[in-house]
């Protein structure tokens, strides 16, 4: 990290603690009584939670009572199941893009509370993880928000987050792709790290992920981690792309 990311990063730090500390996150507004996820009521409620029954797979919401969703009805995914608790819209794309975009690391605390609320995603898993990035993207960001998160829910439920998966090459951007093109441009660009199969054999593994757009990359990182053998590769992020909103 250069010097000026460092400086700028500390001086957010202060401004963050002096004036935002009663603010929501979402509307700036000042609250009275606190918030454990930083959110005034207001805001929170109009937030879309992905409300049960959901897809055995993917954890899309289901409005008639099959098991999975349409799409994977024709598509399996190499992860045994993904849980997302809020639909990627403008307040949860808010709080992701202030944590990515505008350094605000410590939204990473809210989020992981937010995703723990359902304790019932934890049960039986044995290491958590998180989709890594290059080391280059690491650099300019200062930080892998994947990781902030996966930190911060590891010491909400008291599982150990390791680094068991490293990006080896970069890929082009997945926007405007197919979901067939996006798992080709995914192909071979992720590794385990040197030395961590004995971490994965035989394990539920809990992959973190900021948001599902369409399951490529968690997709991805969950065929290579079950080249170790795990038991179960299980997946959770924040937000979860509606299925029918992607192009
Ligand atoms: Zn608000
Ligand atoms: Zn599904």
């Amino acid at each position: 990290m250069n010097l000026f990311r460092k400086i700028k990063n500390f001086l957010l730090s202060i401004e963050d603690s002096l004036s935002k500390e009663h603010s929501c996150i979402l509307c700036d507004r000042e609250m009275l009584d606190g918030s454990k996820f930083q959110i005034c009521e207001k805001c929170f409620n109009n937030m879309q939670k992905i409300k049960e029954p959901v897809c055995s797979k993917c954890g899309e919401a289901l409005e008639n009572g099959n098991l999975n969703c349409l799409f994977c009805g024709s598509f399996n995914y190499a992860f045994n199941s993904n849980r997302s608790i809020f639909y990627y819209d403008d307040n949860s794309s808010k709080i992701i893009k202030g944590l990515k975009y505008n350094q605000r690391k410590y939204y990473a605390k809210f989020i992981a509370r937010m995703m723990t609320e359902d304790v019932s995603v934890f049960e039986k898993i044995d290491v958590i993880t998180f989709v890594p990035i290059s080391s280059k993207r690491k650099k300019e960001r200062g930080f892998n928000q994947a990781e902030e998160i996966a930190k911060e829910i590891s010491k909400i439920v008291g599982i150990e987050t390791i680094e068991l998966l490293e990006k080896v090459k970069d890929n082009k951007t997945q926007a405007g792709l197919s979901q067939k093109e996006r798992l080709e441009n995914l192909k071979g660009t992720f590794e385990i790290k040197a030395g961590l199969e004995d971490k994965i054999k035989g394990k539920n593994v809990l992959i973190i992920d900021d948001v599902f757009t369409t399951g490529a990359t968690l997709n991805e990182c969950s065929i290579v981690l079950k080249t170790a053998k795990p038991k179960r590769v299980r997946t959770l992020t924040f937000a979860k792309t509606r299925l029918f909103s992607i192009n």
